[in-house]
C-alpha cells in the first residue's frame, strides 16, 4: 500500500488518510505516492468500467477506507464510450467520453469519487466539515454535486459575478442540498484570496474547514481509471494517449497508469495558448506566470499545479514519455469544423485541442498506433463556441435542460473576507 511523499521532501511520508484531508502537504508540497501498485493481472477482463474501477483501485483504497467498494460504486455510475472516429483521415483516432456525469466534465469523476472517500472518513465523527471551493468554471460545480446530500458535509461554493458562462451559472447555483453558492462581486482571484483568508481567521477557528481543489489525491487517483478503461474497450496492444490539459491533473492520473503497467507509447500533452508545459517539454526556458484567457477556458492556467507532481513521477523520462503542443483558438476552431465536417463529431473547445494534438503528433512523428483523445467536456456546455465554429447548436443533454434557467440560489457577497465569514457563521 503506497505512502505519500510530499514533493517538497521536507515532511515524513503519510497514509492516504491524512493525504486526503490536508490535500497540500504541511511544506507546501504536492502528495505523490512512494509506490505505484501494479494493476491486476485480469484487468482486460473487467466486465464493466465500474468492475475495473474495483479491480484497479483496491491496492490504493483497501486498509485506508473501509467501505471503498461502495463509494466507488456509488460515485462513478455514469457510461464512459469510446467512440472510433470512422473517417480516413481519422482512422485509428478514438474519443473517450468522460462528460456523461451530473455536470458533464471529466471533473465529475474525481469530485466524486473524492467526496465519498471523506465522507466514509468522516463517517464516525459528529463534527461537521465545511468544504470551501472557489471556481471559475467546471470544478465548482462537480465538487458542489459531488459532496451535496453527503452527511455530515457542507459545500460553500465561490464564483465571480459575470464571469462564468452562462451554462456554467446554471449548474453553479443549482439548488443543491448542503451546498451554498456565493456570487462574489470580485474576480476569480478575490474568490481563491477569501478561502485562502478563511482558513486563517481566527473567528473560524471552530469550524473544520477543508477545500477541494484540483491538487488531492483523492482526485487523481480515479483518473487513472480513464486510461485503462480505454484500453480494456478498444482491446489495443499499446496506444497513445492525447489529453487537453491544464493543470495537468488529468494527464497525471494517465502518467500513474502507464507507471501501474498500462501499455502507453506516448502521452500527448495537448494545451491552449497556455503554453507553459509544451514549452518546457520542447526544451525551452519558460517560466510559469498569468494565464491567458482562450476559448477553452478549463484549461487557462498559467502555473499548471501537478507539474511538480509529473516531475516527481517521471524524473528525467518527462520528454521521452510526453509529446506536447499548443493550440490557438483560430486552430480550436479550425479543428472542431474539421472533425466535424469529416464524421459528423462535435467536440467542445477543450477536446477540440486534443484532437488537434492528436493530428500533430501523427504527423510530426509518423507513429500510427491508435489514439485515445480525452473527451473532457460536453459540447452543450460550450453553446457559444460550438456554434461559432460550426454554425449549429449542440444537442442539450437532460441533466443540462432540466436546470432552472433563474438566478437559482446564489447568495451576492462584496469581495471580503468579513462577508464570507458571517456566511459560516450563519
Ligand atoms: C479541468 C478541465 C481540463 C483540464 O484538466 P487538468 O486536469 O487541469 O489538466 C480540460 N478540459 C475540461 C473540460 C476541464 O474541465
Amino acid at each position: 500500500m503506497p505512502q505519500y511523499l510530499s514533493t517538497q521532501g521536507r515532511v515524513p511520508p503519510v497514509s492516504l488518510q491524512q493525504a486526503l484531508v490536508d490535500g497540500l502537504a504541511p511544506d507546501g508540497g504536492l502528495y505523490v505516492p512512494d509506490t505505484v501498485p501494479p494493476l491486476p493481472s485480469n484487468w482486460r477482463d473487467a466486465s464493466s468500467f465500474a468492475a475495473l474501477a474495483q479491480e484497479v483501485l483496491a491496492p490504493w483504497l483497501e486498509n485506508e477506507i473501509s467501505g471503498y467498494e461502495a463509494a466507488l460504486r456509488d460515485a462513478l455510475d455514469f457510461p464512459v464510450p469510446l467512440v472510433a472516429l470512422e473517417n480516413a483521415a481519422w482512422d485509428g483516432v478514438h474519443v473517450l467520453e468522460l462528460f456523461h456525469g451530473p455536470t458533464l466534465s471529466f471533473k465529475d469523476f474525481g469530485a466524486r469519487t473524492m467526496a465519498r472517500l471523506v465522507a466514509r472518513l468522516r463517517s464516525d465523527t459528529t463534527d461537521p466539515l465545511t468544504i470551501l471551493v472557489a471556481t471559475s468554471g467546471d470544478t465548482g460545480s462537480a465538487v458542489a454535486d459531488g459532496f451535496a446530500g453527503l452527511p455530515g458535509i457542507r459545500v460553500v461554493l465561490l464564483f465571480p459575478a459575470g464571469q462564468v458562462s452562462e451554462v456554467q451559472q446554471r449548474q453553479l447555483v443549482a439548488p443543491r442540498a448542503g451546498v451554498t453558492a456565493l456570487r462574489v462581486e470580485g474576480t476569480f482571484d478575490d474568490c481563491q484570496r477569501l478561502v485562502k483568508a478563511a482558513f486563517s481567521d481566527p473567528e473560524l477557528k471552530a469550524l473544520t474547514l477543508s477545500s477541494a481543489n484540483s491538487i488531492n489525491i483523492g482526485r487523481l487517483l480515479p483518473q487513472m481509471l480513464f486510461y485503462v478503461e480505454a484500453v480494456r474497450q478498444g482491446g489495443f496492444g499499446e496506444v497513445v494517449f492525447s489529453t487537453p490539459s491544464g493543470n495537468l491533473g488529468n494527464l497525471t492520473g494517465g502518467v500513474l497508469a502507464s507507471l501501474a503497467g498500462l501499455p502507453v507509447r506516448r502521452f500527448i500533452a495537448a494545451h491552449n495558448a497556455n503554453r507553459f508545459f509544451p514549452d518546457t517539454l520542447a526544451g525551452c526556458e519558460v517560466e510559469m506566470g498569468a494565464s491567458v484567457r482562450t476559448l477553452s477556458n478549463a484549461m487557462d492556467v498559467g502555473a499548471p499545479s501537478n507539474f511538480e507532481r509529473l516531475g516527481a513521477l517521471l524524473g528525467d523520462r518527462l520528454s521521452a514519455m510526453i509529446w506536447g503542443t499548443s493550440v490557438s483558438d483560430d486552430e480550436t476552431l479550425a479543428a472542431m469544423r474539421r472533425v466535424y465536417e469529416a464524421t459528423g463529431y462535435v467536440a467542445c473547445p477543450h477536446t477540440a485541442v486534443g484532437l488537434e494534438g492528436a493530428l500533430r503528433y501523427r504527423a510530426a512523428t509518423g507513429d500510427r498506433t491508435p489514439v485515445v483523445v480525452m473527451a473532457t467536456a460536453h459540447p452543450a456546455k460550450f453553446p457559444e463556441v460550438v456554434e461559432q465554429a460550426l454554425g449549429v447548436a449542440p444537442d442539450v443533454p437532460e441533466t443540462l435542460a432540466r436546470l432552472p434557467r433563474a438566478e437559482g440560489h446564489a447568495i451576492t457577497i462584496p469581495p471580503t473576507p468579513a462577508a464570507l465569514c458571517a456566511i459560516l457563521l450563519a
